[in-house]
């Protein structure tokens, strides 16, 4: 039997209401299509990580046909970056040779990435797999970007980069965490929200003629593999934003633009 959820029980804001798309054996829909879901996906998916996995990866819902359907971009995607990240960072030679397994993604992988080392490309399968990993980081993460009425996953922009292509100082930058004063805290309990931190910093009361301490509401990376995965992601001017950095070599940006204004 399937169970309808009540959603005043359990959450005041409108904001937050779609959470409860979230709590296993209630009735699911899936993140992408906002069809009924039968399946749990993990974000970020473990394509992207190393063995052993970490224990309690988030997990969002999603249907079946969603979810097989990016399994092999997935594998395209991780390829790809493993590739180029061997061949620019390791200098390695053989670098095109590495990837494993008898697919046919995988070898259309290292045929893209010796493209990518000739000449760079935008490519447009790898930024949909981008897109699907962030709707599940701002899913699970902040209740939003998923598909609904206010969002439909489509993102505004999708960016992406590799390490050797920045100067090393903006590299390190990507890092920082990010000031999120007046705007809707991160789902509580949720990764983002074990990651929000208050810092006081000096400034100058022009009304009270003195210095004061202001404080300043921060939201840092989660990382979900040491070197090898972490993210980020806030609501900031009425936008989502999510940042990846895949194995220390791939820095992607996703920003959604809602329909509604939050602000
Ligand atoms: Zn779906």
């Amino acid at each position: 039997m399937e169970k309808e959820f009540n959603f005043n029980k359990y959450w005041g804001s409108l904001l937050l209401e779609p959470h409860v798309v979230f709590r296993r054996n209630s009735y699911m829909y899936c993140v992408y299509c906002g069809e009924k879901a039968e399946t749990r996906e993990h974000c970020p998916p473990k394509a992207f990580l190393l063995k052993p996995y970490p224990t309690n990866l988030p997990t969002v819902p999603a249907c079946t046909k969603c979810n097989n359907g990016f399994s092999s971009d997935e594998r395209y995607a991780s390829n790809f970056i493993e590739c180029l990240a061997e061949y620019y960072e390791d200098d390695n030679v053989n670098a095109f040779q590495i990837a494993e397994g008898d697919f046919e993604e995988v070898r259309k992988a290292k045929e893209a990435a010796k493209l990518f080392v000739e000449q760079p490309f935008f490519d447009d399968k790898l930024a949909n797999v981008f897109r699907k990993v962030a709707v599940c980081h701002a899913a699970y993460e902040i209740s939003m970007g998923f598909h609904s009425e206010e969002w439909e996953g489509v993102p505004e922009r999708i960016s992406y980069t590799i390490k050797p292509f920045m100067p090393q100082k903006e590299w390190e930058g990507l890092e920082y965490a990010e000031m999120i004063n007046n705007e809707p805290m991160p789902e509580m309990g949720s990764r983002a929200f074990r990651n929000i931190y208050v810092v006081g910093i000096r400034g100058w009361s022009i009304k009270k003629e003195k210095e004061v301490m202001i404080p300043v509401v921060m939201v840092d990376w989660s990382e979900i593999q040491n070197g090898f995965y972490k993210y980020q992601v806030y609501f900031k001017d009425n936008k989502i934003w999510v940042k990846m950095i895949f194995r220390d070599f791939l820095y992607c940006e996703v920003v959604f633009a809602s329909k509604n204004d939050y602000t």
